[in-house]
């Protein structure tokens, strides 16, 4: 293992203190591994952000039999899918990176895309990952074989070559947004002029000079607007909803407080922890009718006319639900970039797409040369299209036919040894991702360690705790912002909230600090 700038031995602060009780844990394992116990061999899904987490913390756990395969060339997940005009972390770097490879020398407070991939990329290196590294396979199905006590990976490659391999534990690290979603509207076939989603930016592409359309305004649509309005002739907004934007505040970390960073680990660590609070604060704003909420609710309409002048009307770009119940989106030239004499903002309905444009419901059309799909992705059906098939022969999508559940986000009843990272109810409205998936990771990887030191094969979460935890969310759930009637990726078309984690990240933290082996049901030798 190489070792550069990014990997630290400080630990301590919230974000990264170590787990008690870890250390003795750990210690039984090398033990049971020296004594000839064999360490499982995991097959990861996905070399995005959670896929090389999980390989570097079963590594250094000393399970070394890992294999990540990913259905792309290369590392970075969400980062390496996202190339459009302006992509950038909308939570700040120095948060949006693993506690135990920080990176103090972040260019600037809100990341752009190239720095967070090459900080994805660097891991590879810096934890000697390359050999894990299965690119472009792709896992079309998983099934789990009892008497085996083993899952069977079906993999095509990039020639369409179809294989079958075999691993013990499978850990999904696929994310919640992989998958770009472009409604079904009447007429896109036809559409003469060029059309691609945000996830799938067509850089040969030139927009310069052109009539573009938009259909979609979320969070990736409020970063690739204001560089392409500036370079289109003419930039038509298909907005169904409007959005709470406040201001970003982004800004570069001057020299001197990055090489403080770099010489002084402790003082990044308490700049990370302090945006940690600052972040999970914002919880409060996530609670059904919060008092932060109509507070802020309010503040944005008083700060929006100021903004907006008479050009556009405040009812266009006021929300009719409470703020958080889609993500709040951060921007600095989002209402500059409105009111600027080549950008058109239309909120009547998108009804059918012509070979040369849009027709929205009042019958106008407006011509395009090119339309750009900024409506996000199917994120409510998790590991789909994979087939997953568990014990007795159960399909995972059978079992989340009315939406998808599962035990700390990470484990379904019937379904041995498959740990999902980012899986159901673990997605954030306030604070950084990667701070879950650490902690679903450090969970999964005790968990493999009790396997060896027990000398049993699988681990499968009982029934009865995977309700409970169920029932404990959803009930938390129906408290939340999320409940309150807006239509968002954070559920299914029938309500129910399958992607949000549903309280504090710290609460998360403790619920994953360590395994209660209660839960699970240990079997094989
Ligand atoms: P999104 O937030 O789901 O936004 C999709 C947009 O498309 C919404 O405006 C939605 O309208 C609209 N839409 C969907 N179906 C439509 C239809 N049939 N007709 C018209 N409009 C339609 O997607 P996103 O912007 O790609 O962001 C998804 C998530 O990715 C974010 O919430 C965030 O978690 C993550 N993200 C993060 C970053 C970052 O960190 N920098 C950047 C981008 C994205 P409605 O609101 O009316 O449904």
């Amino acid at each position: 293992m190489t070792s550069n700038n990014y990997v630290q031995s400080v630990s301590g602060g919230v974000t990264g203190a170590p787990v008690r009780g870890r250390a003795e844990r750990d210690r039984a394992f090398r033990a049971a591994a020296a004594a000839g116990a064999r360490p499982p061999r995991v097959a990861i899904l996905g070399a995005g952000a959670g896929g090389l987490c999980a390989a570097i913390q079963l590594r250094l756990a000393g399970i070394d039999s890992v294999s990540i395969y990913e259905r792309s060339d290369g590392v970075g997940g969400t980062w390496r899918d996202n190339t459009y005009p302006g992509a950038a972390c909308d939570v700040p770097s120095h948060l949006y990176s693993f506690s135990f490879a920080s990176k103090p020398d972040w260019s600037r407070k809100f990341a752009p895309q190239p720095e967070i991939l090459s900080y994805l990329k660097s891991l590879v290196d810096t934890y000697d990952l390359h050999d894990t590294l299965r690119c472009r396979t792709e896992v079309t199905d998983l099934s789990w074989d009892e008497v085996g006590g083993v899952w069977i990976l079906g993999l095509v490659d990039a020639d369409g070559r179809r294989t079958r391999e075999e691993a013990d534990v499978v850990v999904s690290a696929l994310g919640q947004l992989n998958r770009p979603f472009v409604p079904d509207i009447p007429g896109l076939e036809e559409f003469n002029g060029r059309v691609f989603h945000s996830a799938r930016w067509d850089h040969d592409h030139d927009l310069r000079g052109e009539r573009v359309g938009v259909i979609g305004i979320g969070a990736s649509a409020i970063q690739f607007v204001p560089p392409v309005a500036a370079m289109a002739r003419s930039l038509v907004l298909f907005q169904r909803s409007a959005n709470y934007v406040a201001p970003r505040g982004d800004r570069p970390y001057p020299s001197w407080l990055r090489a403080a960073f770099t010489r002084w680990p402790r003082l990044q660590r308490a700049y990370r922890d302090s945006i940690y609070w600052r972040l999970e604060a914002r919880f409060n704003l996530m609670r059904k009718d919060s008092r932060l909420g109509r507070m802020l609710a309010s503040q944005f309409a008083k700060r929006l006319r100021p903004l907006v002048g008479n050009k556009l009307s405040e009812e266009s770009l006021i929300p009719d639900y409470p703020p958080g119940c889609k993500r709040i989106l951060i921007a600095d030239d989002w209402y500059p970039t409105l009111l600027r004499s080549n950008v058109e903002v239309v909120t009547d309905a998108v009804e059918r797409i012509t070979p040369s444009g849009v027709v929205t419901a009042d019958g106008q059309e407006r011509p395009l040369d090119t339309l750009i799909f900024g409506t996000g992705f199917t994120s409510t059906e998790f590991l789909a299209p994979m087939r997953v098939t568990g014990r007795n022969g159960i399909d995972l999508n059978e079992v989340w036919k009315d939406g998808a559940a599962a035990f700390l986000g990470l484990s379904v009843p019937g379904f041995p040894n498959l740990f999902m990272l980012y899986g159901p109810n673990t997605n954030l409205g306030h604070n950084s991702i990667l701070f879950m998936i650490e902690q679903q990771v450090g969970y999964m990887v005790q968990m493999l360690q009790e396997e060896v030191i027990r000398g049993v094969r699988s681990a499968d979460v009982r029934q009865a705790a995977a309700e409970r935890f169920d029932d404990d969310v959803q009930a938390a759930a129906a408290n939340t912002v999320w409940a309150e009637g807006c239509h968002s990726w954070y559920k299914t078309d029938d309500g129910r909230i399958t992607n949000n984690w549903t309280g504090h990240t710290t609460a998360y933290r403790r619920r994953l600090a360590a395994p209660d082996l209660n839960d699970w049901e240990l079997a094989g030798s």
